[in-house]
């Protein structure tokens, strides 16, 4: 049963947009959102199978739900997102800027293309949704933008050079965000998952896996459903005076 405050949900009548859906944390944070009475656009790159049945799993929560075929390392493809889901939904309420890709490799054999493809996928992507849907919420005067980074853009990897960078700049970009769009009431936090059970983490070998669940305070990795809740949180008016920050997610890893 969902968390509900006085029989309200935490999201009634809003809108989202959530990048990167189709499944991992993007999923597990439109069937929350879903859940707490959001209407949710999401959007996906090549799993068309999964976003059709995600469309329908998330419809059951009797909201409107729409997936979008839609890069999010392409600005002008941003921008008409933003003007589709004006047209269709009314309003853009929330934004969950989700879609990530890792390129891991040590720095000596990193190629430049795999630097440049994490840094558009990952970073530039949150520039693009971002510019498209400040107009919108400077008419509402009113938004919540919500960034995923990583721990590791908190405190660097080994392996992870491209991808770090690309989530350490993540955190400036959207503490910059909240310091020029707060007086509009538009607020912008960043949500740092630690080792999360998804796909992108399937492709580690079983070792490496119980390796990291050992070295985690809480003994566990964590799951889409865990991120979910957070953001949650940063998408409802719980958090209204919340602005500029960094939640760590992790189990305990940062402290
Ligand atoms: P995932 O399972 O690999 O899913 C990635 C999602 O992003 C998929 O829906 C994918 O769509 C979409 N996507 C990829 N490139 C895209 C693009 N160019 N345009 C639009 N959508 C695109 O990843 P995840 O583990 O859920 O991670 C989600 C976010 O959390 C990422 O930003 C990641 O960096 C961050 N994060 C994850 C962990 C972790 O431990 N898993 C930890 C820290 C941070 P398709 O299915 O169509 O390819």
């Amino acid at each position: 049963m969902g968390f509900t405050f006085l029989n309200m949900k935490l999201l009634d009548r809003k809108t989202a947009i959530i990048t990167g859906a189709s499944r991992g944390i993007g999923k597990g944070i439109a069937l929350k959102f879903a859940e707490q009475g959001a209407n949710i656009a999401f959007t996906y790159l090549s799993s068309e199978e999964k976003a059709k049945a995600l469309e329908s799993e998330l419809s059951a929560f009797g909201v409107t739900a729409k997936g979008f075929k839609s890069d999010a390392s392409d600005f002008d493809s941003a921008q008409q997102l933003a003007a589709d889901v004006i047209e269709i939904f009314g309003s853009i309420d929330v934004v969950v800027n989700n879609a990530g890709i890792t390129k891991d490799n040590l720095l000596m054999r990193m190629s430049e293309e795999d630097y440049d493809r994490v840094m558009q996928v990952n970073m530039k992507s949150i520039f693009n949704l971002t510019k498209a849907v400040i107009r919108p919420m400077l008419k509402q005067r009113s938004g919540s933008i919500i960034n995923m980074s990583s721990v590791v853009g908190v405190k660097g990897n080994a392996g992870q050079a491209n991808y770090s960078a690309s989530k350490a700049a993540i955190i400036g970009f959207s503490k910059s965000t909240a310091l020029e769009l707060g007086s509009r009431n538009i607020r912008c936090n960043v949500i740092a998952p630690g080792f999360i059970e998804t796909e992108m983490t399937a492709a580690l070998d079983d070792s490496t896996v119980q390796a990291w669940r050992d070295s985690i305070p809480l003994k566990r990795g964590g799951s889409p459903e865990d991120i979910a809740n957070a953001t949650v949180f940063f998408a409802s008016d719980m958090s209204a005076y919340v602005s500029g920050q960094v939640l760590n997610v992790c189990g305990g890893m940062l402290t």
